[in-house]
């Protein structure tokens, strides 16, 4: 089977681990002689802007439409400068443009990580593109204004299409995971009766269609709050935008930070690997950035492009990745500071290509 993907670095540690990825990825790849990749490299973010003065140019757009999926490493927005329209933020843009209305996100707890719980393993699924969000829940303009100086207005937007989307992934995710089989819906429909009320709605709609599947729905706050005491009571949850931002990073936290917190963007036809972290300018340019949460994010591409495509073997190269890595996580000799260890980026990221190519 034949792929295009798609590589877009991003900015800051972008620049690291991005390669890093491509590089476990392809040394995976490597062992399937019938997978055949087309990489292409495209320009985004400040590098793109330093050349061409656009930090999401054209030629970055329209070859995206025609490739199967993408690695789109971490964006450092608020770097970029305020008063031109070409300095956009390019993440909203393209999760919007290509429909990517799931974000899912894992944590999972590893026993050789100092972490607040142990036998944690949750996916949530955040909502992608409405919500809160103001940069993307409108057609055109911005879904927050200041009708005086002393007033700010936001505005939530809630759709039956995107809830449902978010809804089936939770459990069609549930079905694929060898875990609980239950899916929770995070909401606050005691306050938001009508936004939270529908988002509700759709997802015990959609549960109707999996009776295998054990279904909850919880209050964003008991559930904040359930999160931190008992994450093991949880198996796939599903919630909108701004709760889903929040809840994902308090995850995280749960289980070693955000260099352990990896994602993909799914629409009904293009996925788009973004580790849920930012671009940590802090630690840039040293090469100590954890590499796992962007190597996971294009393990679940594979993973995804393997299960669309029907392709016994993207699948194995996925199952493959996620064996190399946590075997290094679990050895915990060659990890980066944040996890522990004083390796750099490249040598967590070169451990991971030995575990591959270890394995039969
Ligand atoms: P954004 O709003 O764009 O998501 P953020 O405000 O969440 O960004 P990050 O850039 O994610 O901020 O950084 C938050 C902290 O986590 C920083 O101290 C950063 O160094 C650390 N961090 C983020 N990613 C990693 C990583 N892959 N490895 C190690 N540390 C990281």
């Amino acid at each position: 089977m034949r792929y295009r993907i798609g590589i877009l670095k991003g900015d800051d540690i972008g620049l690291e681990i991005v390669p890093v990825t491509v590089k476990v990825l392809e040394t995976a790849f490597k062992k399937f002689p019938d997978i055949s990749i087309e990489w292409n490299e495209l320009p985004i973010g400040m590098p793109a802007y330093e050349k061409s003065g656009e930090t999401l140019p054209q030629v970055t757009l329209e070859t995206l439409e025609h490739l199967d999926s993408w690695i789109l490493g971490p964006i450092g927005h608020m770097a970029y400068p305020k008063d031109d329209p070409k300095a956009l933020n390019p993440h909203p843009i393209l999760r919007r443009k290509f429909d990517l209305m799931s974000n899912i996100r894992p944590t999972k707890s590893y026993r050789s990580i100092r972490s607040l719980h142990q036998n944690v393993d949750i996916v949530i699924i955040r909502e992608n593109n409405e919500g809160f969000q103001p940069d993307r829940n409108m057609f055109k303009g911005r879904a927050e204004f200041m009708p005086t100086p002393d007033m700010a207005l936001s505005m939530r937007v809630i759709t039956r299409k995107n809830s449902e989307f978010v809804a089936r992934t939770a459990f069609e995710l549930s079905l694929q995971r060898n875990g609980k089989r239950k899916v929770t819906a995070i909401h606050k429909n005691t306050v938001f009766k009508i936004g939270c009320g529908l988002f509700l709605d759709c997802c015990k709609d959609i549960a109707k269609s999996y009776p295998d599947v054990e279904f909850e729905d919880r209050v964003v706050d008991t559930f904040a709050m359930n999160l931190v005491m008992q994450p093991q009571d949880f198996d796939v949850v599903v919630t909108s935008n701004m709760f889903g931002d929040i809840l994902t990073d308090e995850a995280a936290g749960l289980v070693g930070g955000l260099g352990m917190a990896p994602g993909l963007c799914v629409g009904p036809d293009y996925s788009m690997a973004q580790a849920t972290h930012g671009s940590a300018p802090d630690i840039a340019g040293k090469n100590i950035a954890n590499p796992y949460a962007m190597i996971m994010s294009g393990q679940m591409m594979a993973s995804w492009l393997g299960e669309k495509k029907r392709d016994d073997s993207m699948v194995a190269a996925a199952k493959l990745i996620q064996t190399a890595v946590e075997s290094v996580i679990e050895k915990l000799e060659t990890v980066t500071p944040d996890l522990g260890g004083n390796s750099s980026t490249e040598q967590m990221g070169e451990a991971v290509c030995r575990e591959i190519e270890s394995r039969a």
